[in-house]
């Protein structure tokens, strides 16, 4: 009876500190869930009506070749941290990265512009996860940069026919996201193909049957993501919506072809793309006509004019600044307020904005050899001199560093900009003229 007594006094001592230890866990991730960003300095006028689980989105994918070069991040008390962790407490809850299939010459030597390969992918899906954030899976299907200008083949699918095509890109993508969700990365949304503007993978629609054989390439990638991650949403995504009937053409031949997506996505470059007013109607159309869900899979703009890596800026010093909105640090924080605040008020289905690269920034060195000598090695500028055999034209000329390092919202240093702030102000504003 003693023995009893003693075995249930323990079982329920037990019981009871298994209760406060999980009490104590629940506590603390309900604290580490909080998004609690204060600036004096910075005035965020507040987004109405924007639903809790609207998409936030960091670009991220250079990150690893940027650490490898020497770059390590900072918050803004200036301590050291995982830069996804930083991105995650100051209100960013989605990860978006991109993926090319090989780029990697034959000896091994990386393309550059992050050498963005699967393995690439794995290790930034699971640091976006254990912070909290999903993963935006952005597949390029070529194996470097893919853009209205170029949508060159994978090397590995050069020679085959479309049915072949199609079958390699449903495989790829399939074993892609099986190694992405093993590796743990929380995958709520998938991109089949970038800045499609009437091309993909080596087809264009230029050419006879060019929409009949890029709808079946993206109907390919869809069905492996509807297989693979049944609850992930399938994106599409083009640029420039500022040409008149661009997305009323592209929307018909999705629509025409039977693709299987959810979300029509843009790039959204203020510089390049047009007024907000203009993309919030081009979108709600194809909303509204085809009962889609919209967003912003790009944006960005320029804090300062300067650049410091040695390799010129897209914009900066050279121009590119839009009416309203200065190279600054403020200038910068509206313009992204302002693009959420379109898609949230006056856009139909408007689910999300990503922000591109916000993290790309200089990986350092005190001459143009010195920073030359980390792009070649560790792919950190936008192209190597490496992607020479794949695209001749244009990395094969212009290769050499970051072009975006005055649009990140970390300084030269790696130390979190007070414009990064933005993303978690938004909600409820910040009037610093109180
Ligand atoms: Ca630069």
């Amino acid at each position: 009876m003693r023995i009893l007594t003693k075995t249930l006094t323990m079982a329920i001592a037990v019981a009871l500190v298994i209760l406060v230890l999980l009490l104590c866990a629940c506590q603390k991730s309900d604290s580490e869930n909080k998004i609690n960003v204060q600036s004096d300095t910075l005035y965020v006028e507040k987004v109405e009506n924007m639903p809790k689980d609207f998409i936030l989105g960091m670009d991220a994918s250079c990150v690893p070749s940027l650490e490898a070069s020497g770059v390590k991040y900072y918050d803004h008390n200036g301590e050291e941290k995982d830069v996804y962790e930083i991105l995650s407490a100051n209100g960013i809850n989605y990860i978006r990265v991109r993926i090319w299939n090989d780029p990697f010459n034959a000896s091994g030597q990386g393309y550059g512009g992050g050498n963005c390969d699967i393995e690439n992918a794995v290790k930034i899906g699971k640091r976006a996860a254990k912070y909290g954030m999903k993963l935006l899976v952005n597949f390029h299907y070529s194996d470097f940069w893919a853009d209205p200008a170029k949508q060159m083949v994978p090397k590995a699918w050069k020679n085959m026919n479309i049915e072949d095509k199609a079958e390699a890109l449903y495989a790829y993508t399939r074993e892609s996201l099986n190694k992405l969700k093993k590796a743990g990365a929380d995958i709520g949304m998938v991109q089949i193909g970038n800045e499609t503007n009437g091309a993909m993978c080596g087809e264009f629609s230029t050419e006879l049957g060019g929409w009949e054989k890029i709808t079946r390439l993206m109907s390919a990638g869809s069905k492996a993501v509807r297989e693979v991650c049944p609850n992930a949403l399938v994106a599409v995504h083009f640029a420039n919506p500022e040409k008149v009937s661009n997305y009323v053409s592209y929307s018909t031949n999705l629509d025409y072809y039977g693709v299987d997506y959810d979300v029509f996505a843009s790039s959204y470059y203020p510089f390049w793309h047009g007024t907000l007013d203009n993309l919030a109607e081009v979108l709600s159309d194809v909303a509204e006509k085809y009962n889609k869900k919209v967003m912003v899979a790009e944006t960005s703009y320029a804090y300062t004019a300067q650049d410091t890596d040695f390799y010129g800026n897209t914009i900066g010093d050279g121009g590119g600044i839009v009416k309203n909105y200065p190279f600054t640090i403020q200038g910068q924080s509206n313009l992204v307020r302002d693009v959420v605040n379109t898609m949230v008020n006056k856009t139909t289905n408007g689910i999300g904005v990503f922000y591109w690269e916000g993290t790309w920034i200089s990986v350092g060195g005190e001459s143009y050899e010195d920073n030359l000598a980390l792009w070649e090695k560790y792919g950190s500028g936008w192209a190597a001199s490496y992607a020479t055999e794949y695209d001749s034209e244009d990395a094969g000329k212009w290769y050499g560093g970051c072009a975006v390092d005055n649009q990140a919202f970390f300084d030269a240093q790696g130390k979190a900009t007070e414009a990064l702030k933005v993303f978690g102000l938004l909600r409820e504003g910040n009037n610093i003229y109180k």
